[in-house]
């Protein structure tokens, strides 16, 4: 799946080196209880953050470790599984990943922001408004990672402040998808067991627009850690903190992972079947179109757009459906 476009964070090349003392270097020769570690030793290690052509490292005794990347050996992501000569601090070799989270830059070039993920949590905020095209865009990226689905709702706080009506009554679709969706508030605390519940085990990454409080959520789940947390500009749109993703580890190889904020977002698919993975709910009443290839356009006797007009559907679904099935016709990639 890719972020596309529009997306207001800096390349991770580009990403700031956070500065000295957030990471340690480990001296020559350490004791690690009774262990000897020689430089030189080569280490399995998950990949934390990467800057540019360096890399944080979680070492298995717990340490973070800077290292460099070679050249031929630059695609490595937030997430990998890699092996590092800790003498050298050098990446010796990278893992096979089981998938990756892509996003397209500037329409040219797809960029890898993290991998091996087990568990996407779209997050949202209910102001101004809940980006419903922007959701149902990424669960067809995520569908087809392929990883399990999640919608928060973050700063449900505002939204009973504001006589909002929780949950929003548009969310049920997802709910209809059996996906879970969590009202949660990062500043008030609430849900935020819930969400550690639903997320337990395997690796979670946050994903959505600046501003919504990914990092927030991250500092209320994991309160040892110390993130930085922008504030809200006058747009209502928070300054972005997060350049690059970053794996907050917690316990048996489970984790959180922060990644930077998106203003837009468009799954990177093939064709139609992969389309089809994301509308679980369209396809259900699409057993009953007249044609079985049917599209949903303007075809007779469509089943889905009647299950939309008898209330049985959001409108909202069909209309992101036809919107990135336009972009498959556009791009020629509609056959399956
Ligand atoms: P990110 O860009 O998605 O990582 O968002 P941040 O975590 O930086 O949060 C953006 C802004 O929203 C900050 O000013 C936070 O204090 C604020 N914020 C985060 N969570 C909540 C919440 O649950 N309720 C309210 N009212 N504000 C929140
Ligand atoms: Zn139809």
């Amino acid at each position: 799946m890719s972020l596309q476009e529009g997306v207001d964070d800096q390349d991770h090349r580009g990403s700031p080196v956070p500065p000295a003392g957030v990471h340690r270097r480990t001296g020559a020769l350490r004791l690690l209880g009774r262990q000897r570690i020689l430089p030189g030793m080569s280490l399995r290690c998950r990949v934390v953050a990467r800057y540019g052509s360096e890399i944080d490292v979680l070492q298995p005794a717990g340490e973070i470790l800077r290292a460099n990347l070679r050249r031929k050996l630059d695609d490595v992501v937030c997430g990998d599984v890699v092996t590092v000569d800790t003498g050298e601090r050098v990446v010796l070799g990278r893992e096979p990943r089981h998938n990756q989270l892509t996003r397209r830059d500037g329409f040219i070039r797809l960029r890898t922001i993290a991998a091996n993920i087990d568990r996407v949590w779209v997050v949202v905020a209910p102001r101004p408004e809940i980006p419903h095209l922007l959701i149902d865009r990424f669960l067809v990226g995520i569908h087809n990672l392929p990883a399990e689905a999640g919608i928060v709702v973050n700063k449900a706080d505002l939204a009973r402040a504001g006589g909002g009506s929780l949950p929003d009554p548009d969310l049920s679709a997802y709910a209809q998808l059996s996906l879970p969706v969590l009202q949660v508030s990062a500043r008030t605390g609430e849900g935020i067991e819930a969400f550690r519940a639903a997320a337990a085990g395997g690796s979670n990454i946050l994903v959505g627009p600046s501003g919504v409080g990914k990092s927030s959520l991250i500092q209320a789940l994991l309160p040892e850690e110390r993130l930085r947390v922008g504030e809200v500009g006058q747009s209502g749109e928070g300054r972005h903190t997060t350049t690059t993703a970053r794996w907050y580890a917690t316990e048996d190889d489970a984790a959180w992972i922060d990644s930077p904020g998106v203003r837009d977002f468009s799954p990177e698919i093939d064709g139609i079947d992969q389309l089809v993975r994301g509308f679980r709910d369209l396809s259900e009443h699409a057993a009953g179109c007249r044609f079985r290839n049917c599209t949903h356009r303007a075809e007779p006797d469509c089943a889905v757009r009647d299950a939309v007009d008898r209330g049985l559907l959001p409108g909202a679904r069909l209309e992101a459906w036809l919107e990135l099935l336009e972009g498959l016709v556009l791009e020629g990639r509609s056959g399956s």
